[in-house]
């Protein structure tokens, strides 16, 4: 049970959680969105591809996207398993997903979405970018955010759990708490 994809509306902790996860698990943790801003910071063709789509707080185009996750799956590391962090966000990218799973021999185990309040999300947003002095993360574009997963990513919960696959656990409480609940909703 260790080829898992982790979903859940900005500020819900699905990144925090994907990392802790990963490390009971012992599976590598990728993200799409740590990747991205690895390649920006390293100022790759693919980073300024990227960027302005995520400084809008919108999704960086498939084509791109799935390029990207083709090949990080494809390395041996992931082979015995994996934690996707913020993959697949639409749904071209969960046919994509079965495609690339498949060419490897493969194919997702469970898919855990972390739920949450969307007030209480924002309001811990807009906490953090105070917090952290993140000028660009407004009320406008966080709010844009929480659209996007509500219109692009909702759609997703839905086909996972036609196919048997979705395990939701609630991301209200401590880290601990929620990494517990993850853990255990895996185990059931
Ligand atoms: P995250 O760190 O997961 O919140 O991702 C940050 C940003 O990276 C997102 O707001 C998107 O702009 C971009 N991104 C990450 N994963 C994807 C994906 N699967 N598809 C498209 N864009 C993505």
């Amino acid at each position: 049970m260790t080829r898992i994809v982790l979903m859940g509306p900005p500020g819900a902790g699905k990144g925090t959680q994907a990392v802790k996860v990963a490390e009971r698990l012992g599976v590598p943790h990728i993200s799409t969105g740590a990747i991205f801003r690895a390649n920006m910071a390293a100022g790759t063709e693919l980073g300024s591809a990227a960027e302005r789509y995520m400084q809008a707080g919108e999704y960086v185009p498939d084509k791109l996207t799935n390029a990207m996750v083709t090949e990080r799956l494809s390395q041996p590391d992931a082979a015995g398993g994996f934690i996707l962090d913020g993959y697949p966000r639409t749904v071209a990218q969960v046919s994509e997903l079965d495609r690339i799973l498949s060419g490897l021999g493969t194919r997702l185990d469970r898919v855990v979405e972390i739920t949450a309040d969307v007030e209480e999300l924002v309001g811990r947003l807009l906490n953090r970018a105070l917090e952290q002095g993140r000028a660009d993360d407004t009320e406008e574009v966080i709010r844009r955010r929480m659209a996007v997963y509500a219109q692009q990513t909702e759609p997703l919960v839905r086909i996972y759990e036609g196919r048997g696959m979705l395990v939701q656990v609630d991301g209200m409480g401590s880290m601990e708490e929620v990494t517990d609940r993850v853990l255990a909703a895996l185990e059931s």
